[in-house]
């Protein structure tokens, strides 16, 4: 029989698990279990609509055997099973991209469950295991299929015998060292506390036959027998009383339920009864999952009815703001075999929703205000959803999630709320200042930053491509308005300056005018501008779409490019606008048109946007010399 060797990136990550020093081995019989229990889901959820199915879910068990001379562990379940394929392509294959190289680039270590979060699971095995052997029958066929592996070097898939359907795992286990202890991996009692540590929660039976002792009838004598004992304690942690649950519990479910490694948040555990009746276990967690902010991250909450699963991602369960959250719903309103399509249409699941929202709210809130640290660090992982759930509901959820928002600022390195903008502003000023732009750095350096800081204001400074386009939506936080500090009007109307400029505007309007039509137009206005500190130029923009959404909207693969009203403002204080106004004087017109082109191409590049002809504009700078 020829081997098969495993996708190549299979085979790094099966080294990685070979070798492994990594000292949580154990893990390994969760994930075992998880897939066992998932199998059985899988068929458990056919048999709500498929009548061949003859199982009922009491039928459901996870069986563990423990044999001592054979050295082996196996583990049974009588879920949906494999066929020839798909030990194939599930067992040599690692599903989820990038877990390989994640692997790869970091070393294995205790404080990352990287097994549970990379979903490299089944090769756990191999770190206690010399040789697997997978045994199934899928569900719906008549042949059995047997997948062999004794590690890097490639598998085996033979067609064997096996009654019913379901998957056997048959793991030799390996031999004890100095270092490490596998023989544990072969004692019921070992493995019994290994299940209750980590796998209490699954809501099949585990069953094991357990070694037992007896005294022999009319004798005083011990024999010994075995018993099939259930492991599991099968009542799910939601069901108990808050007040029954440590918070190791909550973390080890929030672990072990959810395939995650970091330390939640928040827990909420609600009851509610009323409108609607329903438990919910909810998880905030600390970190984004490695494919949160991609395009394979599906939302949603594990639903239940009276304790059974029925769907593992309801996502009609949770609004897209709040995407990160992981947990479940237990309710007694919906029947078990509902479908997706009706799901989205139930009233019931939409008061659900609502009430859930709200509640997740309070507890952000709450963290806001008294967990100060957790929350800037609950919003480093997920702020940005939150922003993009103001945009994309069109402003719908500002009232939601508009005081949950942080921001960098430039009055200080720490990050502050709207609310807190707001506190600390001087009574004549007008708008919430803001700047937008690549990084933090770039936006104090701003000359338009110093202007305002000058006036004793505060800006808020964004850098991520959603900000813009969120902060024109919201328009607006308890009615003071938002501005870019780029803008032509910042709202400094007093100012005596001000007049001057505007004066002086006045005069040289007919420069100006040239100066726009030396730009064929490329830009909407030409105007004067004291809040430039000391830079010559920048270009601002009117209307809905700002320069900052132009490139953003740009960079996009699909879509009509877009292009800003554009306008070039001038320091009416630099020298560059004096060598203008001289230039235009002595009726040199082919000298301003030239300073005009080299300025607005400079403005451009403040605003690091792309010059239409780079090398015309180093000529043009160059010939000045
Ligand atoms: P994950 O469970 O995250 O998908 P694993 O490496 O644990 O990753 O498992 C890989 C795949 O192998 C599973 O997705 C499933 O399709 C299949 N599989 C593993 N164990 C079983 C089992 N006991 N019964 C049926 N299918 C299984
Ligand atoms: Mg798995």
């Amino acid at each position: 029989m020829a081997k098969k060797a495993f996708k190549s990136e299979s085979k790094r990550v099966l080294d990685m698990m070979i070798n492994s020093i990594y000292t949580h081995k154990e893990v390994f019989l969760r994930e075992l279990i998880s897939n066992a229990s998932d199998a059985e889901d899988k068929l458990y959820f056919r048999s709500l609509t498929d009548d061949s199915v003859k199982m009922n879910r009491e039928d459901f068990k996870i069986e563990i055997k423990a044999d001592k001379e054979s050295r082996t562990l196996t583990i049974s379940d009588n879920g949906i099973g494999m066929g020839q394929k798909e030990l194939e392509q599930n067992l040599g294959t690692i599903a989820k991209s990038g877990s390989a190289d994640f692997v790869m680039n970091n070393e294995l270590s205790d404080d990352v469950d990287i097994i549970g979060k990379f979903g490299v699971g089944f090769y756990s095995a191999f770190m206690v295991a010399d040789r697997i052997t997978v045994i199934s029958k899928a569900f719906g066929s008549d042949e059995a299929w047997k997948w062999m592996s004794e590690g890097a070097d490639g598998y085996t898939v033979t067609e064997c015998e096996k009654d019913s359907v379901g998957t056997d795992i048959i793991l030799k286990i390996k031999e004890s060292t100095e270092n490490e202890d596998y023989d544990r991996f072969l004692d019921c009692y070992r493995i019994k506390e290994l299940v209750k540590q980590y796998s209490d929660y699954v809501h099949y039976p585990i069953v094991m036959e357990m070694d037992k002792a007896r005294k022999k009838e009319d004798s005083d004598e011990y024999e010994s027998y075995k018993e099939l004992e259930t492991l599991n304690s099968l009542t799910p942690l939601w069901r108990k009383n808050k007040k029954d649950v440590t918070d190791e519990e909550y973390k080890n479910f929030y672990q072990s339920k959810f395939r995650s490694y970091d330390d939640p948040l928040a827990v909420i555990h609600q009851k509610a009864e009323g409108t609607a009746n329903y438990t919910a276990l909810l998880y905030v967690p600390s970190q984004a999952d490695y494919n949160y902010y991609s395009k394979d991250f599906e939302k949603g909450l594990q639903l239940y009815s009276r304790g059974v699963l029925i769907m593992d991602k309801c996502p009609d369960l949770i609004p897209d703001c709040f995407s990160f959250m992981k947990g479940l719903v237990d309710t007694e309103d919906l029947t078990l075999n509902v479908s997706r399509e009706t799901l989205q249409h139930d009233r019931q699941v939409s008061v659900i929703r609502n009430a859930l929202q709200s509640r997740i709210k309070r507890e952000l809130a709450d963290m806001l205000k008294n967990r100060r640290e957790d929350y800037v660090k609950f919003f480093n992982a997920f702020g940005l959803q939150l922003k993009y759930g103001l945009y994309q509901s069109f402003g719908q959820d500002k009232e939601l999630l508009e005081d949950l928002l942080m921001f960098h600022h430039a009055a200080d390195d720490d990050m502050i709320t709207l609310q807190e903008y707001l506190d600390k502003m001087p009574e004549d000023q007008k708008y919430i200042y803001y700047a937008s732009g690549d990084d933090l750095p770039k936006l104090a350096s701003l000359p338009q930053t110093d202007t305002v800081r000058k006036k004793g204001y505060d800006i808020i400074f964004v850098t991520e491509q959603v900000d813009e386009f969120m902060l024109s939506i919201l328009h607006d936080y308890k009615e003071k308005e938002y501005r870019s500090i780029t803008s032509g009007d910042l709202g400094f109307e007093n100012d005596e300056e001000l007049e001057t400029v505007k004066n002086e505007q006045n005069e040289r309007k007919e420069l100006l005018d040239f100066v726009k039509e030396a730009l064929n137009n490329e830009v909407s206005e030409v105007r004067l501008s004291g809040n430039l500190s000391d830079h010559p130029v920048s270009l601002t923009s009117s209307g809905p779409i700002s320069i900052g959404m132009e490139k953003v909207l740009n960079s996009m693969p699909t879509g009509e490019k877009v292009k800003a009203d554009r306008i070039l403002q001038l320091n009416n204080t630099h020298h560059a606008f004096k060598a203008l106004c001289e230039a235009w004087d002595a009726d040199d017109k082919d000298r301003v048109k030239l300073l005009s082109e080299i300025l607005y191409d400079e403005a451009q590049l403040i605003e690091g946007l792309p010059l239409a002809n780079p090398t015309a504009f180093v000529d043009k700078i160059s010939n000045l010399f």
